[in-house]
């Protein structure tokens, strides 16, 4: 232990590499309801909102190595966590009030995502008007497969598709997403100064639901890869 800190320093969150090496994770930004057939099944109406966004703390990453399968112990608290697959952009450079195509600058690659949600708690937060936090933030609720470099390169269309011991849950493609990866990140560096190691959840397709322990969760992306994990007790 360094002789710097008054207590061991926590570790640095971070995601394997397809290829070799970690990529260190600084922030995670998400994007709620950005594509229109799941903005309907939550009760939404997608023509009528502009994009809007929450966070989850980088240490709640659950990295997963290529070919492995990932651990997700059921959340306390909670009778009802659901999966939502999601396309994750990593973020090699940053900025301020970037444009679209500085915004595409700033890709260093992608993985697969879950957005793990407490279903009940974020809908109990919804109907108070409360931070939707407790719904969203908790150990392991952002399981992530390794990374595939893809430097500028922008995605604008492939599967993503959700299986759930074997049974197909979502299914979708990344053209129907309502505002594009250059897009997303642009709009959040009107707020945020991004920086190398942000990671953004770009939203889920329609077909959101609950896992229970026992589950085996298979999520991939074309062109990005696979997410496979396993929901286990606490
Ligand atoms: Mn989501």
């Amino acid at each position: 232990m360094s002789d710097k800190y008054v207590i061991a320093a926590p570790a640095q969150p971070a995601v394997p590499v397809v290829g070799g090496g970690l990529f260190p994770v600084r922030r995670i930004y998400c994007v709620a309801r950005n594509y229109a057939a799941h903005a309907r099944e939550m009760g939404a109406d997608p023509s009528r909102e502009s994009p809007f966004f929450f966070t989850k703390p980088a240490d709640t990453v659950l990295p997963v190595a290529e070919g492995g399968c990932g651990r997700f112990p059921y959340p306390p608290a909670t009778r009802s966590v659901d999966h939502e697959l999601e396309l994750v952009v990593a973020l090699g450079k940053g900025g301020a009030e970037l444009s679209v195509e500085q915004a595409a600058d700033c890709i260093w690659g992608y993985a697969v995502g879950l957005d793990m949600t407490r279903r009940d708690l974020q809908a109990e937060a919804k109907a108070k008007g409360r931070p939707w936090d407790i719904g969203k933030v908790f150990d392991c609720a952002a399981p992530i497969s390794a990374i595939v470099p893809a430097a500028g390169k922008v995605l604008t269309s492939g599967e993503i598709c959700l299986e759930v011991n074997g049974q197909i849950r979502q299914r979708g493609d990344l053209a129907e997403m309502i505002w594009s990866v250059p897009e997303v990140i642009a709009f959040f560096s009107r707020y945020y100064r991004l920086m190398p190691g942000d990671l953004i959840f770009t939203g889920t397709p329609e077909g959101v639901g609950p896992v229970q322990p026992g589950d085996h969760l298979s999520g991939r992306i074309l062109g990005v890869g696979t997410l496979t994990l396993e929901v286990v007790d606490r």
